[in-house]
């Protein structure tokens, strides 16, 4: 197995506050001790890393998972065509944590193609130049709005009651206009401080009104905005992803050559045990020795001490003993996911032959964004929907077979070359996940200074991590950086209780 140094990990802990903090409780003596057993609960990313982690440190490992794969919000499609993702796939620059995680199991990175159209390929002159593509440079996207067709390049002519800051900036990137420019939170942890809890009262609509967005600006930015409404989500909360995209800005992005399946797959492999599948947790107990784990099937676990990478959905549900204070509780309950609902669509017909526009498109329809998947040739092969928020309420209301036949019916209404031309063959509902409840965590008005301090805080011998635990970053990295604290405070106790031993 290979092994981090002692010293690599205290450094990688170190990056955050609450790892230096854990740092200092953690005796040197700890290896000749006799090894602390601990449970980690979910094998995602989050749940993997604290495996690894504290194994590095002579602890015993024992992951279990309820699904009968690990992953969990990573993984690939490969009996869709173009093995396309379901959950997290691209990587910022700034992932420091995966990107370090990635060498060590030895997953490749690299960039992926971007979603111009069939002409352009994996866009190489721009990868060579090292810059984003500029959309409006190729053939961009084709963005169906009211009823019309209009090319990403025509789109400033095409919209009006749009302001001069809002005219001939796509619909994707609106958002970004506003929460990326001029964001008031000066790094990846103001959103926890008191002095910016003010954003926190106020909706991200009442936010961008205030900022001067017009009312079709609003509608635009409401098709999808990476939670279910602009009006349920707190100013806050936009506002810390904003600060996230502005300082990761700069830079291509990666994907895991091989899909994330093969990624986890690698990291499990660096695991003394493999983590065991198919253990569905439904209870938990803390007593003041040990802390015994049940799943659904009869079975359980004890340990001296659990780390839960559980997603929120799933803890509300979960019987914990002792039980969490309100706010904990509170958190558990209340905190929201944002719906994500894709439609995977085989290829039967190069339609866009046909009508001579481009594959990509953002559309004001449920199905919201299509984009093409491609073969190792570049050869666009599939398609995929993508809809976040209301276009995914409205998704996941249907059967799985009345989506595809609906999916199918709008984009033929939208783009009359695709009748005939695409089939819709498999689709995802992180909503109707159980081991999941949405595709990712955001805060309603006032949820961040009311129950975001309590979510993480240990019960017990029970402690918590998992992406929705993480303050400077959401996602892969935000999982990565959640083990890291919850690794930091078990070994802090682990510290406190071994010496004697
Ligand atoms: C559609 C989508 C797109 C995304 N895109 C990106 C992206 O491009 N970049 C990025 O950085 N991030 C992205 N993310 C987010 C990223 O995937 C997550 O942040 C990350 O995978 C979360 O890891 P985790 O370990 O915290 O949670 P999970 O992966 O959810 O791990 C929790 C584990 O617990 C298991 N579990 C649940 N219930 C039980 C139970 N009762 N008993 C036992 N086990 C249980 C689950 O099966 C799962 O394996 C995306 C997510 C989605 C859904």
């Amino acid at each position: 197995m290979a092994t981090q140094t002692r010293r690599a990990f205290l450094e990688s802990l170190a990056r955050t506050s609450a790892g230096v903090a854990a740092l200092c409780a953690v005796p040197m003596t700890l290896l000749a001790a006799p090894k602390p057993r601990v449970l980690v609960i979910g094998a995602g990313l989050a749940g993997l890393r604290c495996a690894l982690l504290l194994e590095d440190q002579g602890c015993e490992v024992t992951v279990i998972e309820g699904r009968p794969r690990i992953g969990g919000r990573l993984e690939t499609l490969a009996h869709v065509p173009g093995r396309p993702e379901a959950g997290g796939s691209v990587l910022g620059r700034s992932y420091a944590r995966m990107r370090a995680m990635a060498e060590r199991c030895g997953a490749e990175l690299a960039t992926p193609a971007m979603g111009h159209g069939p002409k352009t390929g994996p866009c190489k002159s721009c990868h060579a130049q090292g810059k984003v593509p500029d959309r409006r440079g190729g053939p961009g996207q084709l963005i169906a709005w009211r009823g019309e067709l209009v090319l990403e390049s025509n789109w400033i002519d095409a919209v009006p009651g749009l302001s001069e800051r809002e005219r001939g900036v796509s619909p994707d990137r609106l958002m970004a206009t506003y929460m990326q420019t001029a964001n008031p939170l000066p790094d990846s942890e103001a959103w926890t401080r008191p002095e910016f809890a003010k954003f926190d009262d106020t909706s991200l609509e009442a936010y961008l009104k205030d900022l001067g967005a017009t009312p079709t600006a609003l509608q635009l930015m409401d098709v999808a905005p990476n939670c279910p409404g602009l009006a349920r989500a707190s100013s806050l909360w936009a506002l810390r992803d904003g600060q996230r995209r502005a300082a990761a800005a700069g830079g291509l992005p990666l994907e895991f050559v091989g899909g994330s399946t093969a990624f986890v797959e690698k990291l499990a492999g660096l695991l003394g045990r493999r983590p065991i599948t198919g253990k569905v947790v439904t209870a938990i107990g803390s007593g003041p020795d040990r802390i015994v784990v049940r799943c659904a099937d009869g079975s359980s676990y004890d340990a001296d001490y659990a780390i839960s990478t559980l997603p929120l959905p799933v803890l509300a549900r979960l019987r914990l003993d002792p039980a969490p204070p309100a706010a904990q509780a509170a958190a558990f309950r209340e905190i929201g996911y944002t719906p994500i609902t894709r439609v995977y669509y085989a290829v039967r017909r190069p339609f866009w032959e046909q009508d001579g526009l481009p594959v990509t498109m953002w559309t004001d329809s449920a199905i919201e964004r299509v984009f093409p998947l491609r073969d190792d040739s570049g050869a666009v092969v599939a398609l995929v929907s993508h809809a976040d928020g209301p276009g995914a309420e409205a998704l996941d209301a249907l059967s799985e077979r009345r989506r595809y036949r609906y999916a199918e019916q709008e984009l033929a209404r939208l783009r009359p070359a695709t009748r005939g031309a695409v089939e819709a063959v498999a689709t995802t509902s992180w909503t109707t996940d159980r081991f999941a409840g949405g595709a990712y965590p955001y805060y309603a008005p006032g949820q961040v200074g009311r129950l975001r301090p309590a979510v993480a805080l240990p019960l017990g011998r029970l402690h918590f991590a998992g992406e929705h635990t993480a303050v400077t970053g959401p996602g892969m990295e935000g999982a990565a950086e959640s083990a890291d604290r919850a690794v930091g405070e078990v070994l802090a106790r682990i510290g406190s209780v071994q010496p004697s031993g």
